[in-house]
């Protein structure tokens, strides 16, 4: 018998094993892909192109899990990626921001407006105080009370509208106000939206606090790295063995059932599926209300080389992350659209293209472009939204459609299918109010089954390449099995 079984080789069920590993308990891992990584993965997408078609930047991984398993010496190397959100507009104008505050003061203030760079610099210095209160608890089990001490009513409940406000000039408001809505269907005005920007902000694996980075090979570099940190503590990750059940009886989950009929009997169960998959596995209903409809299609382009902006003509703007969303008004149509069941006409893009800066990944000359794109309804077809995406992309940057040599379309549908996210959730389930801190599940006694634990992005803290709910649930695990032997 097993101490402990884990479901999914996602990063999150990965760190649970190095933990449980290092803890001296025996522990496998059962991922139903040939792959490891769930949706922080690198994959071959074209021969010899190789990209990540699920997370493609990094920042939330946790420092201290990136030290205890000390990735770097398992090959991680994160590089932070410059500009930090670059906002091309039509008109020809631009919003370049940096993950240097002062740089971006700087910017703004030669740009736009002295008015526009000192609102911005007060409200990333707000900001950039309560994220260091709350980095901490990123990696505690969920206490509103604490993170309301932390951080304040009007970012743990607020609008991300409504924080950006004092910022005098629109433009220079929607690439931050993007960051409220990724993976939601909300406008920037609705409550629970300055969260999900400020979320974004609890970053510390690229450097300088809150900055963005690239993990050279692509975000399966992450991953690759878990997966040795794991095996080197002892765990065995076995890929190509889907999980059919998970075994419960009285109330206490006890092993699982492999697709092949085997049957593996452990004293914990982890799961790294997202809570409706873990429930069907479980025999368990779903939890009332929770929502995991996805909002997003991720779009991968391979181009024959890299078009200019016209806003910012040459290769730099590409080093970075590039969002398109010219208006707020923009913003809240693309989301009014596929709350009432339609395709964005107009979607929002958050864009990056690893390739200009890491050579690893693709032959001389060509790029891979990754398009996040939302807002879409669920049953939404991939192909038709990557039409309006590039679109809307080649607004800011015409030549864009001739450069395009193929491209993959992943909406809601296919990232379910690929990833194994029913839903195809980037986090598994809305980070939006109903969906946090208390009302995430935890890690410990999932859906009520004694030595059940939820491992993955559906429990606290929630989504993102963090690794913190892999830790929670090994930590809970630990503590339980250790008590009892
Ligand atoms: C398109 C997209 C873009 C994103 N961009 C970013 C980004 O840039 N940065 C960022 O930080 N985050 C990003 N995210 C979010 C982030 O990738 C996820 O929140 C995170 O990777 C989820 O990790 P996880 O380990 O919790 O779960 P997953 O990665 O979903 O892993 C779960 C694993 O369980 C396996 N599994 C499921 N069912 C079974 C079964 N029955 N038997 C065996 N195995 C099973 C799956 O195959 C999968 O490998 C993005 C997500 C998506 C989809």
């Amino acid at each position: 018998m097993l101490d402990a079984a884990v479901v999914g080789a996602g990063h999150n069920g990965l760190v649970a094993a190095a933990y449980l590993a290092r803890a001296g308990l025996s522990v496998e891992v059962f991922e139903r892909r040939d792959v490891v990584g769930g949706a922080c993965v690198t994959e071959e997408l074209w021969p010899g192109v190789r990209a990540s078609p699920g997370a493609y930047t990094l920042s939330l991984l946790r420092r201290e899990i990136m030290a205890e398993l000390d990735l770097a010496s398992h090959g991680l190397d994160v590089h932070v990626h410059e500009p930090y959100l670059f906002a091309p507009l039509p008109d020809g104008r631009r919003v370049v921001t940096w993950s240097d505050r002062a740089r971006t003061h700087e910017q703004l203030a030669r740009e736009w407006s002295r008015a526009d760079a000192g609102a911005y610099a007060a409200w990333a210095d707000r900001w950039e105080a309560a994220a260091a209160r709350a980095r901490p608890l990123m990696l505690q089990p969920p206490d509103r009370e604490r993170w309301l001490a932390a951080i304040g009513p009007e970012i743990l409940d607020g609008s991300i509208a409504a924080e950006l406000a004092a910022i005098p000039s629109e433009p220079v408001r929607v690439p931050f106000a993007i960051q409220g809505l990724i993976g939601t269907l909300a406008a920037p005005d609705d409550p629970g939206t300055a969260f999900v920007a400020f979320y974004h902000d609890l970053g510390e694996a690229a450097g300088p606090p809150g900055a963005w980075g690239y993990a050279r090979g692509g975000m399966g570099a992450v991953t690759a790295a878990l997966r040795a940190a794991a095996e080197q503590a002892g765990a065995a990750v076995r890929t190509e063995t889907p999980v059919e059940r998970i075994l419960v009886a009285d109330g206490v989950a006890h092993g699982i059932v492999l697709a092949d009929g085997r049957e593996v009997r452990a004293r914990a169960v982890l799961s790294n599926a997202d809570p409706l998959r873990t429930c069907a596995l479980a025999g368990l209903p779903a939890p009332e209300g929770w929502r995991q409809e996805g909002p997003t299609v991720k779009v991968m382009l391979l181009l024959d080389g890299l078009p200019d902006f016209p806003a910012w003509p040459g290769p730099e703007p590409w080093a970075g992350t590039i969002d398109v969303g010219f208006t707020l008004d923009d913003l809240t149509v693309a989301a009014a659209d596929a709350r009432a069941g339609r395709p964005a006409a107009r979607p929002w893009i958050e864009a990056s293209c690893q390739t200009a800066s890491d050579p690893t990944l693709v032959p001389d000359g060509r790029h891979v472009l990754s398009m996040f794109c939302q807002c879409f309804p669920a049953d939404v077809d991939a192909d038709a939204a990557a039409d309006a995406a590039i679109a809307r992309f080649a607004e800011v940057c015409p030549q864009l459609p001739d450069r395009i040599v193929d491209r993959l379309a992943l909406g809601p549908r296919e990232l379910e299918a690929r990833f194994g996210i029913t839903g195809g959730h980037i986090f598994h389930g809305e980070m939006l109010p109903g969906q946090l801190l208390e009302d995430r599940p935890g890690a410990r006694r999932f859906g009520g089954v004694e030595s059940l634990y939820l491992a993955g992005s559906g429990a606290h803290p929630g989504g993102a390449v963090t690794g913190a709910p892999g830790y929670l649930a090994a930590q809970a695990a630990i503590t339980d099995l250790q008590g009892t032997l």
